[in-house]
């Protein structure tokens, strides 16, 4: 920080003053470095045995410098023998990760704070100065020039507006490469940089006791809960072993052996390791004994047991180790401020967005969850009372990768937001999976803007578009530009845009996502033999019309039909052509093929997509009468409902239908004949089902009863459900019979 006070006023980096230079025609005395057709005006120097972070920056300079304009410039270590040189200089003590550009006697010189940072220099004067472009790990525009030259007085120092940026996105966590060209750093690239990038960057931050969730690795429940259960949270009045646990923070045996586990890991690690987490599970529990259930009440926040927890942690590495920092997070339940309590000057932040709506900028949507504050308002709070904070960002659907996020226009306003309040880390988490909607553009504006959130957007998003699209730029911008305009208007109090979203929201209307497919049919065959541009064009093809499947229920190998004839519907059509292509790239790309971070909704999607890939409409069951096998039945919320939503059946429009379903129950000889036993509701209606009783079971020899659920059962109704009360009386479903109401059954008679 000091040294950036030192600097001329004048350095401070605009990323508009690099445009202008770009543009300016360079006097007599501009210093060229390559003039296409003559030989090499200059050389590019290194200092004597220089590491392979500056070699490579330095062959990464002569390699772009070629393809610009032919000329190829020689490498030198050491003495450049008195030729005019570009002279990649490191250690100049600038502050983390910076660089500056400036002309030295004969020489250009690109200084950095150290070897990453003359990397990044080298990549930035590439991009900025020269024209190129990375809009992908795999996509680059190299333009052709006759000549590189500068002015003879250039000189720009550039400073990153965060201290720690990085972002999950696929082409970042995977790509060191592409996250070095996007000058990032931090924790997600630890054990992927080598050493070309300046080695490991994120030297900060422990590998074992990373940024989030660690506490059971502090208290390994397997080791302790069987004797000490007390030592864990107390959840609806009973200390309880679960996937994810949270400790009792205020029991003194407990902070006595986090303390101990935390100063042997810092032992190991340090000094090359300096951040540590001590954080809660992901799980919104917190124990409720008395002990921190009164910490909790006198400081109005769950955030009270947890700052009090982790100051006793820091309190103890500070004796030993005062430049070590503890990471804690602020995160569902332990986000509010508390009333009394301050974190120690050795504890840092990381405060998460998970509980904001993002269809609007952090501070300008009227949306709240439960009774929390205004995020912006707790943001500002734990930015004065903490010495450091990191935020960790929501910048997708993590139910639904591949449904639309519409936030491109907040990711500029939600940076300078933290930038403003003093965050000095950001996290934007995505997903390292291609399949996503909007990704490749997210990826591209968050690379940029995490160094520098004061630009414009509008030169990104016109340099992506041309760039990443060509011809199909004017197609896709139109689809973003409506999908965003579409969600702005949105009522947030109705409908927020939540990181765990549903993917029918009527925020987002189908009518979009169907218009959207003929923007993106016109982008397609506008780059039609263009491959690369065309695949780029596919990706977003596939996140559009996975929403439209996963929002139809047009397609089923069961029809129920008067005439006996499949009505396949030229839409229909359609999205199995729109499906053979999802499957194909969810199998073209296995490690990544993710799409939720739900395992449900993973087996949901792909069970559909998979219906509209293959479905055979020869090989339907069509017929005035269908039986789903229970095995067809999607099921919810671990088997305890069945879903009959009409995607399972196609129904005639308008059709009239009647619903019935073979159960058996195990019913114990205990049964009361007045429990409820199961029944059919509809979603939205909650007096439209029928439901049964112990007294009305009727089962045949074998167990299986037959059981009207609808009649009359409308398609319109949308969404139906066989529901299993509860766990007292279990129910096997053999199947379930849709059929016209003039087809008639033995029915079970119910009063
Ligand atoms: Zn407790």
């Amino acid at each position: 920080m000091n040294q950036m006070h030192r600097m001329n006023p004048r350095l401070s980096e605009v990323l508009g003053l690099i445009c202008a230079l770009f543009c300016i025609s360079v006097s007599a005395d501009a210093f060229i470095i390559a003039k296409r057709g003559e030989k090499a005006a200059c050389v590019i120097s290194v200092p004597a045995r220089p590491s392979a972070c500056l070699e490579h920056a330095a062959g990464e300079f002569a390699a772009y410098v070629k393809r610009i304009t032919g000329v190829e410039l020689s490498v030198v270590s050491g003495d450049a023998g008195g030729k005019p040189a570009v002279r990649l200089v490191s250690n100049v003590g600038l502050g983390r990760d910076s660089f500056r550009f400036r002309i030295s006697g004969s020489d250009f010189l690109i200084e950095g704070d150290d070897d990453r940072s003359v990397l990044f220099g080298v990549y930035d004067f590439l991009e900025n100065h020269c024209g190129c472009d990375w809009l992908s790990a795999d996509q680059e525009i190299v333009p052709e020039r006759n000549v590189i030259e500068l002015a003879d007085d250039f000189e720009l120092l550039r400073k990153p507006a965060f201290r720690i940026r990085e972002s999950s996105y696929a082409d970042m966590r995977d790509s060191p490469d592409f996250a070095a060209k996007m000058k990032l750093n931090g924790y997600m690239f630890n054990g992927r940089w080598k050493d070309i990038h300046g080695g490991t960057p994120s030297e900060l931050f422990d590998r074992w006791l990373g940024k989030c969730h660690t506490v059971m690795r502090l208290l390994p429940p397997e080791k302790y809960f069987k004797d000490h259960p007390e030592y864990y949270a107390e959840v609806n009045g009973k200390r309880e072993y679960a996937k994810r646990m949270q400790l009792c923070l205020t029991n003194p045996d407990v902070v006595r052996i986090v303390t101990s586990n935390v100063l042997a890991r810092i032992a190991k690690v340090y000094p090359k390791v300096k951040i540590f987490g001590v954080s809660q599970s992901d799980r919104w529990v917190f124990c409720t004994c008395s002990n921190c259930a009164a910490v909790d009440a006198r400081e109005e926040s769950h955030a009270g047991t947890n700052i009090e927890f982790v100051n006793k942690i820091a309190d103890a590495v500070a004796e030993k180790y005062p430049d070590v920092l503890i990471e804690t997070l602020a995160y569902q339940y332990t986000y509010k401020p508390p009333r009394f309590v301050r974190p120690r000057p050795n504890v840092m932040i990381c405060l998460c967005t998970d509980s904001c709506d993002f269809s609007k900028p952090l501070g300008k949507s009227r949306y709240r969850f439960r009774d929390m504050n205004e995020f912006t308002d707790d943001l500002k709070w734990w930015c004065t009372e903490a010495k450091r904070v990191h935020v960790w960002n929501y910048t997708m659907n993590f139910r639904y990768f591949m449904h639309a996020f519409p936030n491109i226009y907040c990711l500029k306003p939600d940076l300078e937001t933290f930038l403003d309040c003093g965050v000095t880390e950001v996290l934007e988490q995505g997903v390292a999976s291609p399949h996503q909607a909007g990704m490749a553009l997210k990826t591209y504006l968050i690379g940029h803007l995490l160094w520098d959130p004061r630009q414009p957007i509008e030169p990104l998003l016109d340099r992506f578009y041309r760039g990443y699209y060509g011809a199909a730029a004017p197609w896709m911008r139109r689809y973003m530009e409506e999908l965003h305009a579409m969600s702005r208007d949105r009522d947030e109090l109705k409908h927020p845009m939540k990181m765990w979203g549903v993917i029918d929201s009527p925020a987002l209307k189908t009518e979009f996502f169907e218009r959207g497919a003929e923007y993106l049919a016109r982008a397609a065959e506008s780059v039609k033999d263009d491959p690369v541009r065309l695949r780029n064009v596919q990706w977003e093809m596939n996140a559009n019309d996975y929403t439209r499947i996963m929002r139809s229920g047009e397609i089923s190998a069961y029809a129920l039909c008067r005439d006996g004839k499949y009505p396949m519907t030229p839409k229909m059509k359609e999205l199995q052509t729109a499906a053979r292509r999802i499957a194909a790239d969810w199998k073209a790309f296995p490690r990544t093929a993710r799409i939720s971070e739900d395992s449900a909704v993973i087996e949901a999607s792909k069970r559909r997509i998979e219906r509209y890939a293959q479905f055979d409409p020869s090989k339907a069951t069509v017929g005035k009468c269908v039986d789903i096998p229970a095995s067809e039945l999607t099921t919810w919320s671990n088997g305890r409902y069945f879903k009959l939503d009409f995607s399972d059946i196609l129904v005639e429009a308008g059709s009239v239908c009647r619903v019935k379903a073979r159960i058996k129950v195990d019913l114990p000889a205990d049964a009361k004949p007045g429990d409820k036993v199961f029944g059919m509701f509809v979603r939205g209606q909650p007096k439209t089902g029928r439901s049964y009783f112990v007294k009305n079971l009727k089962p045949d020899s074998d167990g299986f009863g037959w059981y009207e659920l609808r009649n009359p059962c409308e398609i319109r109704d949308g969404g139906c459900y066989i529901l299993e009360k509860s766990g007292k009386y279990p129910i096997t479903v053999d199947k379930v019979r849709v059929s016209f109401a003039d087809v008639t059954d033995r029915l079970v008679e119910v009063k």
